[in-house]
């Protein structure tokens, strides 16, 4: 397999003979390339490597073919679904499970297509590929996006669907780009503040004592991040223990000391205030 440092020597040389650069031509003109591309480990893809290659993506030489050819009688169409049916009774997903790496309509439709499919991070391949799939993820990972299917597929759901189409489902894209779904999906529970059992809950109200941060209802429920609230802690507690005193009780935390402590960050000194006025009474 070629190294890196080969690879994009050979991109440099394409893109001065001003070779097509787009990935579905690239995978005609020097399939190796695009395979060993996305073999390299951690991910690195085709995007990135043309990047490194210091070449403008924006810039590079664009190739499309205007038909696709039918892998049951050679044929050229720009859309093979209606022959199919017609000339071979094939139905088109029955066709795609036959010839899994084939498409259905041609890269030139296909680019008219993906330029309509406006997302908060612009195309830059004119059309879907496997390969692009993952690039793609992995740009969104690498703007700090929450990858986590629940979030994604309101951010970009025709990628999530094309992750469907060209892998096993949004899942395999975020693998074969090196994440952990499992840990996405912890991630994104605790960001839900979704606490899954007893023991997470006691977990999670143990922590907060380390913290220093307050266990009453109250403090809980504040929606100023600076002042730490956790409504879903108090909500997961209640729901598992039957009230949050109970669920105070399993932690190991006496509640009347949680209920009484002092509110603390008052601009006035504790007390006075509050005896003034029962003087002036
Ligand atoms: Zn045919």
């Amino acid at each position: 397999m070629l190294t890196k440092q080969q690879i994009l020597k050979a991109i440099r040389r394409m893109n001065r003979r001003r070779e097509p650069l787009n990935i579905t031509a690239v995978k005609r003109s020097h399939p190796e390339l695009i395979e060993a591309v996305y073999a390299v480990k951690p991910f690195w893809g085709w995007k990135q490597a043309l990047k490194d290659a210091g070449i403008n993506y924006a810039r590079i030489r664009v190739e499309l073919q205007e038909y696709l050819t039918c892998e049951i009688c050679g044929k050229p169409w720009r859309n093979l679904a209606a022959h199919l049916t017609r000339k071979h009774g094939v139905k088109p997903d029955e066709y795609l499970m036959d010839y899994p790496d084939a498409e259905l309509v041609c890269e030139d439709t296909r680019a008219k297509e993906l330029r309509k499919d406006n997302r908060p991070v612009p195309h830059w391949e004119p059309c879907w590929s496997r390969e692009y799939v993952l690039d793609r993820t992995a740009e969104y990972h690498r703007r700090g996006y929450p990858m986590h299917a629940s979030k994604f597929s309101d951010i970009d759901n025709s990628l999530v669907q094309a992750a469907n189409g060209y892998w096993d489902g949004w899942n395999e894209a975020l693998i074969a780009i090196g994440l952990d779904p499992r840990k996405l999906t912890q991630e994104a529970y605790r960001q839900l503040c979704i606490y899954r059992d007893k023991e997470a809950v006691v977990q999670g109200i143990r922590q907060r004592l380390k913290e220093g941060l307050r266990l009453n209802p109250h403090a809980l429920q504040v929606k100023d991040d600076r002042r730490k609230g956790h409504a879903g802690l108090l909500r997961s507690g209640i729901e598992f223990f039957g009230s949050w005193d109970n669920a105070l009780k399993a932690a190991g935390i006496d509640p009347e000391v949680v209920h009484q402590a002092p509110k603390p960050q008052r601009k006035y000194a504790a007390g006075l205030i509050p005896n003034a006025i029962e003087d002036n009474r």
